[in-house]
C-alpha cells in the first residue's frame, strides 16, 4: 500500500514523497526545493531513491541535484527535456513503467503547459501526479504547447478510472474556483466542491487529493460539452477543442 507524504513547499507548490512501507522504497515528486523533503527524510528515516519531475520548471527541480548529492537518488524526467532538467539520468518516455519496490509507476506524455509534461500513473494504487497539467477546477497555463495538445493531454487524463486520486502540483483550487464559477454559476457539483475547499483551506489544509470524478463533475477544462458553460460563451455549436481553447484565453484574462 502506497504511502503519499504531502510536503507544501514555495509559496502555492507541492512535492510528494512516495513510500512503499514493505520494501522501503521512497521517490520524490517535484521537489522544488531539497530541505523540506530532507526534514521529511529524516523524519521519517527513509532514504531516497527517486526523484520524478513532471517537468523543467524551477519550482519543480530546483531541489535535484541537492538531493541527489545528499542521497545518491536517481533522476527520472522526460527524456525530450534532457537538457533542461538538472541531474537527469533516467529519462522516460510515453508509456515506460517505473518499478519501485511494490510501485508500478506509468508515464503519461501529456504536453502542453510545457512540451514534454509527464504525469505520473500509479493504476494499482488508483493515484496519478498530475505535475502543472490538471489542477483541481483548472489546468495549466500554455507556455509551449498549444490548445489543442493541452485539450489532448487533459482528454487522456480524464479518461483514467473516476476513482483516481489526483495529486496536482499547485494549491490553486480557490482561485480557479472563481473563474469555474464564473462561466458555469449553475452547477451544483462546484458549488458544493467550493464549500469543502473553503473549509479545507479555512483549516490550512490541502485541496490535494481529488478524484477525477468528482473533477469531471466540477473543472470546467474538463466540461467544455457544458450546455452551460456554452451559452455562457456563445459557443453552442462549436467543438469541445474550441471551448476548451476559449475557456484557457478568458483564464488567462481572468487572473489578469
Ligand atoms: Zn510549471
Ligand atoms: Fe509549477
Amino acid at each position: 500500500m502506497l504511502h503519499v507524504e504531502i510536503i507544501p513547499v514555495l509559496g502555492d507548490n507541492y512535492s510528494y514523497l512516495l513510500h512503499d512501507p514493505v520494501d522501503g522504497d521512497t521517490a520524490v515528486i517535484d521537489p522544488a526545493e531539497a530541505e523540506p523533503v530532507l526534514a521529511v527524510l529524516k523524519t521519517k528515516g527513509w532514504g531516497l531513491d527517486y526523484v520524478l519531475n513532471t517537468h523543467h520548471h524551477g519550482d519543480h527541480t530546483a531541489g535535484n541535484l541537492e538531493l541527489r548529492v545528499r542521497t545518491g537518488c536517481r533522476i527520472a524526467g522526460a527524456q525530450a527535456d534532457k537538457q533542461r532538467i538538472p541531474g537527469l539520468d533516467t529519462p522516460l518516455s510515453e508509456g515506460d513503467t517505473l518499478v519501485l519496490g511494490s510501485m508500478v509507476i506509468r508515464v503519461l506524455e501529456v504536453p502542453g503547459h510545457t512540451r514534454a509534461h509527464l504525469a505520473f500513473w500509479l493504476p494499482e494504487e488508483k493515484s496519478l501526479f498530475s505535475g502543472d497539467t490538471l489542477f483541481s477546477l483548472g489546468c495549466g497555463r500554455l507556455f509551449e504547447g498549444t490548445a489543442a495538445q493541452m485539450w489532448s493531454s487533459l482528454l487522456k487524463l480524464a479518461n483514467l478510472p473516476g476513482d483516481t486520486q489526483v495529486y496536482c502540483a499547485h494549491e490553486y483550487t480557490e482561485a480557479n474556483g472563481r473563474f469555474a464559477l464564473s462561466v458555469e454559476p449553475g452547477n451544483a457539483a462546484l458549488l458544493e466542491k467550493l464549500q469543502q475547499v473553503k473549509k479545507l483551506r479555512a483549516q490550512g489544509l490541502p485541496s490535494v487529493p481529488f478524484t477525477l470524478a468528482d473533477e469531471l463533475a466540477a473543472n470546467p477544462f474538463l466540461r467544455p460539452h457544458s450546455a452551460e458553460i456554452r451559452a455562457n460563451l456563445g459557443l453552442q455549436r462549436a467543438s469541445d477543442a474550441q471551448v476548451f481553447t476559449e475557456l484557457r484565453r478568458r483564464k488567462d484574462q481572468f487572473n489578469a
